[in-house]
């Protein structure tokens, strides 16, 4: 029997839900004695059973800890350009489901838009939330506030998606360090943008000879590494 999964503020002995997490349990039709799965959001996973339940608020009882899903060997960092209308719920979506620890949004020479509204930012992490639970992993990557492309911090391995180079991530990426993945907005990084990240030791990855568009090369670039088994 697949178990329905919640994502609790905390892995607790005994655990109170309330909000939509609830709403959702009572909508399953589940009862007193039923088991659940429950995550923490940060790596910690429990087989639990519910307690009480109404349609605002649920008691939940720990069972017994169990292994998370197996996340990556390094964390995966996904630094993505800000992009247009709706685009990055689907990015945030399929980088949440391809295994991402983080996702930095970027503001960046070329982008059309500057800004994301704190509303929008919060929707995004329901999202990524809402992804961790349906792919049945423990963490949920947390979506960070754009900062200028100039302002980004890596520590280990950065690759940046550019459709005029050569080298291929399968042929340098390694776990022997952090990763992350720069994807730049629909007009592309500028000449002094990739100048600039690769003098600070960035590697220029292609992801085939067709351009794709802004909103498919993160989920392109994440599927090269999840291909790969990890
Ligand atoms: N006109 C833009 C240019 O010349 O760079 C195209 C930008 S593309 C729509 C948006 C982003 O997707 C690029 O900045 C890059 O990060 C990524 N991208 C698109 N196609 C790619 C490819 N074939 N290889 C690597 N990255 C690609």
């Amino acid at each position: 029997m697949r178990l329905t999964r919640v994502r609790v503020p905390e892995l607790a002995a005994e655990m109170t839900l309330s909000g939509s997490e609830a709403h959702h349990l009572s909508v399953m039709r589940l009862g007193a004695g039923d088991p659940l799965l429950v995550f923490d959001g940060r790596g910690r996973e429990a087989r639990a059973e519910l307690l009480t339940l109404d349609s605002l608020r649920a008691t939940l009882r720990l069972v017994e800890e169990m292994p998370g899903t197996p996340e990556t060997p390094q964390p995966v960092t996904l630094a993505v350009a800000l992009l247009k209308g709706d685009k990055l719920a689907d990015v945030v979506r399929a980088a949440t489901e391809l295994g991402v620890a983080s996702i930095q949004l970027l503001v960046t020479a070329h982008a059309d838009v500057r800004d994301i509204g704190a509303n929008k930012l919060a929707r995004l992490n329901r999202i990524a939330a809402e992804a961790s639970k349906q792919s049945r992993r423990a963490v949920t990557p947390a979506v960070l506030p754009p900062i200028p492309l100039p302002a980004l911090s890596w520590e280990g391995q950065a690759y940046v998606a550019h459709p005029y180079v050569h080298d291929l991530l399968a042929d340098q990426l390694h776990w022997e360090s952090p990763v992350t993945l720069l994807t730049g907005p629909e007009g592309g990084f500028s000449e002094a943008e990739m100048e600039a990240l690769l003098a600070r030791g960035a590697r220029g990855v292609v992801l085939g000879p067709r351009i794709l568009r802004a909103e498919t090369a993160p989920v392109a670039l994440l599927g090269a590494i999840a291909a790969t088994g990890v």
